[in-house]
């Protein structure tokens, strides 16, 4: 779905002058992109297919194949009409100019970018990810929304500020610390959302001190790598309930310490305790 949506929106950007998005235009471009893939995704011999019988797809293969681009279209058709709904809203005068923009490795489109640093010296980490889109917002292209897809239930946004989802947050950092796009003079604003794409389109994160924000982020990841380095590798999940659907539960620790009934009560949090220094947090607990 990533890649159809970037396939659409890529041609946009680069066949059509600067300027707001057409619906209807973008809907002609993803159905077209939808025939294209499934033409070059259906299987034809036993090459394009893990398993196959005489050289050929089987039925059933090829009904599992078509059962896949039925959803995808679906999910694209569902897209448009979220599209349609974010042009009417936060998106008004948004244009996206940017697509799966590699940082810290080789990217999509043969640039490398430099990774994002974070933490506090000398407890720092780099990291390398790749970020789905990013539209330029408003009328004097200072403002940068970075967004995430989900096909499934995007992070609540008291899991974003408290520091259990950060991997948006972090994106965001990358795209407005390292430049990942072409920004015009300094006092750019950057915001970020997910695009939910099964049910509820486009959800924008607030983040009222951006600043402090990254304070805390840079805080809290030197904490962590503060305690590794005391060898306070506990086994802990902030995720009550992440034993149910996780398809590591089974050979996952902490399935083993919630039924023993242990608790790490000094994991460290960002909110709170991420604003102390390294060597202030005390992470060590028992299992
Ligand atoms: S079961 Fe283990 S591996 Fe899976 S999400 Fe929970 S802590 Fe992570």
């Amino acid at each position: 779905m990533h890649q159809l949506l970037e396939r659409a929106h890529s041609r946009l950007r680069d066949n059509a002058a600067a300027g707001p998005l057409n619906v209807e235009h973008v809907k002609a471009l993803i159905l077209e992109s939808i025939s294209q893939w499934e033409s070059d995704d259906e299987p034809r011999t036993l090459d394009d297919m893990d398993v196959g019988f005489g050289g050929r797809p089987s039925k059933v293969q090829l009904g599992i194949r078509r059962i896949e681009h039925g959803r995808l279209r679906r999910l694209a058709i569902r897209y448009v009409g979220q599209l349609e709904t974010y042009l009417a809203g936060s998106g008004r005068e948004s244009v996206p100019v940017a697509f799966e923009l590699g940082f810290g490795r080789k990217g999509e489109d043969g640039e490398t970018r430099p990774p994002l640093e974070i933490g506090r010296p000398p407890y720092t980490v780099f990291l390398q990810g790749s970020v789905d889109r990013v539209d330029r917002v408003g009328v004097d292209g200072r403002r940068f929304r970075v967004i995430d897809y989900k096909t499934g239930t995007a992070p609540s946004q008291l899991k974003v500020k408290s520091g259990q989802a950060l991997q948006l947050p972090l994106y965001t950092m990358a795209v407005d610390a390292l430049g990942l796009v072409p920004m015009v003079g300094g006092d750019n604003q950057v915001e970020f959302g997910y695009w939910e794409l099964s049910r509820r389109g486009y959800i924008p994160i607030k983040i009222e001190e951006w600043q402090q924000y990254i304070d805390n982020i840079h805080n809290f990841t030197a904490n962590l790598i503060s305690l590794m380095q005391k060898s306070a590798f506990n086994v802990s999940s902030r995720q009550e309930d992440c034993t149910d659907s996780c398809e590591h539960s089974s050979m996952c620790r902490v399935g083993q310490i919630r039924h023993l009934g242990k608790t790490w009560t000094q994991a460290p949090l960002m909110a709170g305790g991420a604003g102390s220094k390294p060597d202030e947090v005390n992470g060590e607990g028992g299992e």
